[in-house]
């Protein structure tokens, strides 16, 4: 599979779709999900075109790695949500069976109330 350029979070990257942003830095853009399925859902995507996990970690850089796992914590910190708090769930879909639908690779970030254990 290619990268598809016309995915709705590369247009987001590009200011072609509008997004409730979270936050943003060189390297990523996190906005809040706009179907979310907790309290808070937010979304975390790389600037860079990867998509999924795997494309990410086999050809992004060292910098855009270590800056993406970075600003999760950053993220989690901002909305209070980080482990000296309440504590959070990430979770990334990987392909079919992991129920991609935007293939863009992103995490997710819920948080602001129990989550269940198990994953369905
Ligand atoms: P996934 O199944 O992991 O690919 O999830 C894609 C997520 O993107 C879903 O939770 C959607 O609700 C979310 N989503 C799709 N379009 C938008 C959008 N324009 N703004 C924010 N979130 C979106």
């Amino acid at each position: 599979m290619n990268y598809d350029k016309n995915n709705i979070f590369a247009k987001i990257l590009r200011n072609e779709t509008p997004c409730k942003k979270v936050y943003e830095n060189d390297y990523v853009l996190s906005f809040y999900d706009v179907n979310p399925q907790k309290k808070i859902h937010i979304l975390v995507i790389p600037k860079g075109e990867y998509i999924d996990l795997d494309d990410f970690n086999s050809k992004a850089s060292e910098k855009e790695i270590i800056e993406f796992n970075k600003a999760i914590t950053h993220i989690v910190k901002m909305l209070k949500i980080s482990n000296q708090e309440d504590g959070y769930r990430v979770i990334s879909n990987i392909g079919k069976n992991g129920g991609q639908e935007v293939f863009h690779f992103h995490y997710h970030i819920f948080g602001g109330e129990k989550i269940r254990k198990m994953v369905f």
